[in-house]
């Protein structure tokens, strides 16, 4: 089923009224601004939802599991093969999880799964730090270290799929869980088509 149904979108912000997540329809004046991706695509997208949190996440996706309705899920929306729009399917928009958490002895960083590339090198900055990003700075982190990650400071301290610790997901039934080291070993290089990243912990 398609959530080309105002009643089911209407449902939705119903289910997402007590959180900060914000819903986009397809009619609303932003709509266009906000769905654009990297790869122009012709299909029909009925709403794009920006979830702030991981409960947020999981909110929705239990949502679509119980409505039986399609989703996709959108980073930075680089990917070359435009896979996050498909046909009347939801847009799960993870950008506004951008939040940046130094460890205390500046070695490791814990980041939200939306975070871009630009958004993370300024943080980092802030502190004298810094870890491999890459060219772009509307790239999407995750969605760029978890297939490999290459950028200007790769050869000198490794890939970013090299600087991944840890990671936080929004799993198929819609549960936040800590990556256990075998799931991690498949994030280490799936591009995220392991359930959904919420936050990655990575050395900086
Ligand atoms: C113009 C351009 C420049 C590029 N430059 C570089 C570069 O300098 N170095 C380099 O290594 N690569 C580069 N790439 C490739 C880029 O890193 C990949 O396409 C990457 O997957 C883009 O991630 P995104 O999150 O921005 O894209 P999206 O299209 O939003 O996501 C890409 C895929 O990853 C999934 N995904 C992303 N984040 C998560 C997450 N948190 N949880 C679960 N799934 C997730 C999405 O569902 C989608 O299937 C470039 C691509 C383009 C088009």
């Amino acid at each position: 089923m398609s959530l080309d149904s105002i009643a089911l979108l209407s449902k939705l912000e119903t289910d997402l009224a007590h959180t900060a997540a914000k819903i986009y329809r397809a009619d609303s004046a932003d709509f266009n601004e906000i769905a654009q991706c990297f790869i122009d695509k012709l299909v029909r997208t009925p709403a794009v939802v920006r979830p702030r949190t991981a409960d947020d996440v999981a909110l929705v996706v239990q949502f679509c599991l119980r409505n039986k309705a399609d989703f996709t899920v959108r980073f930075g929306g680089y990917d070359c093969a435009g896979r996050t729009r498909v046909d009347e399917a939801l847009v799960i928009d993870m950008r506004d999880l951008n939040e940046v958490s130094i460890s205390e002895d500046k070695c490791s960083a814990t980041v939200g799964g939306g975070i871009l590339h630009g958004q993370l090198a300024r943080a980092l900055g802030e502190e004298e730090l810094a870890t491999p990003v890459g060219n772009i700075a509307s790239l999407e982190y995750t969605g760029w270290s978890t297939l490999g990650g290459y950028g200007p400071l790769s050869s000198g301290y490794g890939l970013g799929v090299a600087q991944i610790l840890g990671a936080n997901i929004a799993n198929a039934q819609g549960e936040i869980q800590t990556a256990s080291e075998e799931l991690l070993v498949g994030i280490r290089g799936s591009g995220g088509s392991l359930d959904i990243i919420t936050e990655l912990t990575i050395k900086v």
